[in-house]
């Protein structure tokens, strides 16, 4: 199967909310670095989880990550929460890998 095949169900779409987002220039915050800890994933995804609350955009947000299945920290759910609300990742890495089923 080619890469566009594999990701051809994904819809780009409006992103406009994001102008709004509170989590501008806190990348570091929403997605992991390589080889992350699990305790550092936890008091990482708390903070995110933090700023997330006090964004104005946290449901447009987060439907825009379950849609399109997207990696990392979004509207308030990490990817094993999108995982278990029905919005299964295309290619879970590494633990992800071994836990999401
Ligand atoms: S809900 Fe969270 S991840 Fe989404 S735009 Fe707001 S701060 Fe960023």
């Amino acid at each position: 199967m080619a890469i566009g095949e594999l990701f051809s169900f994904r819809e780009w779409d409006d992103t406009s909310w994001s102008v709004t987002a509170e989590c501008r220039g806190l990348s570091a915050v929403f997605f992991p670095p390589a080889a992350e800890r699990p305790q550092a994933r936890e008091r990482r995804e708390a903070q995110a989880r933090e700023v997330c609350n006090a964004c104005p955009v946290m449901f447009e947000c987060r439907d825009f990550a379950r849609r399109n299945r997207e990696y990392g920290f979004w509207g308030g759910e990490s990817e094993e929460e999108r995982h278990a609300a029905g919005y299964r990742l295309i290619a879970p890495i590494g633990v992800r890998a071994r836990n999401i089923s």
